[in-house]
């Protein structure tokens, strides 16, 4: 668990544990001799990362952006990635019951995403994890995972999103949207078409989770982008139109798999490396981590 504030809200990053993916799947076409310097993989060439989800307190609201990967994945599924389950019992760590959201967004709604957006009950039910919330996802990215195309059908679960489309308890975004004051998101796509960021602003202080337009720190030269990705070049330049005004506003940047630095401030020193300064300010259970470069 972190915690910092930005302005008059409280930020909070909390995981659903560590869970390995593929390092040639995370870096594309990225040689390996350059990225495993950044994020080293293991013997079977898989990094250990985390799904980092966000909670904010703005006053008036109880937010929670992402919610990992859940207890609904099938038995080999869960085997691969050895997922951890433990996002309820670290928001219970860091203070939050589920009844204390009451909105939850979601940058896209591959399941490790969207994972504990609803529970699996031992009945075999399948109920809203957080029942007072909105949960707010793009209609857009609702119907591609409807589509289960060939390239990536695997990565969606219906359990986790659907559900909540039929008791109501979704809001289908159009594209960029306010969601309540200092709270919007805006779409970035590339990892998927549809693939939204949140933008959080409090006394001219902004932050952005970006969900997989910039998965780590360690992904933040612009071509660095995933296998995964859908569409690299709309990721590349959609981190352009990102960095764009995140480094000269210095908006604090939130990755949602880094399993080491999960906020920091983005900039470029005077040979045009991009940098992550992980933020100082924190009130933190791990230790602090030196800043990572990449050209
Ligand atoms: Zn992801």
């Amino acid at each position: 668990m972190q915690r910092t504030t930005l302005g008059d809200f409280e930020l909070t990053v909390i995981n659903d544990g560590l869970y390995y993916l593929d390092g040639g799947a995370m870096f594309g076409v990225v040689p390996k001799p350059l990225w495993e310097k950044k994020l080293p993989a293991d013997n079977q060439n898989r990094l250990h990362v985390a799904m980092n989800s966000l909670a904010i307190r703005t006053g008036d609201h109880t937010i929670l952006i992402e919610t990992g990967a859940g207890n609904k994945l099938p038995d080999k599924t869960r085997r691969i990635f050895d997922t951890q389950q433990t996002l309820l019992s670290n928001l219970a760590d860091a203070g939050f019951a589920p009844e204390d959201f009451d909105i939850v967004i979601n940058t896209h709604l591959h399941f490790d995403h969207c994972g504990w957006n609803t529970t699996r009950r031992a009945d075999g039910t399948i109920v809203p994890t957080f029942p007072r919330a909105r949960y707010y996802y793009q209609r857009g990215e609702l119907a591609h995972a409807h589509e289960q195309h060939e390239r990536d059908r695997v990565s969606y679960l219906t359990d986790n999103y659907d559900p909540l489309v039929s008791s109501g308890s979704a809001i289908l975004l159009n594209g960029d949207a306010p969601i309540v004051p200092g709270i919007r998101v805006q779409l970035f796509p590339g990892h998927t078409e549809h693939h939204q960021a949140v933008i959080i602003e409090s006394q001219n202080k902004k932050a952005a989770y970006v969900g997989d337009l910039i998965p780590t720190s360690a992904h933040i030269h612009p071509t660095w982008v995933m296998g995964y990705d859908l569409s690299p070049i709309a990721c590349i330049n959609n981190r352009h139109r990102y960095y764009g005004e995140a480094i000269p506003e210095r908006w604090l940047t939130i990755f949602t798999h880094d399993p080491t630095t999960p906020w920091a401030y983005i900039s470029r020193d005077s040979d045009g490396r991009y940098l992550a300064e992980p933020i100082t300010q924190t009130h933190t259970q791990t230790s602090s981590t030196p800043s990572i470069s990449a050209r």
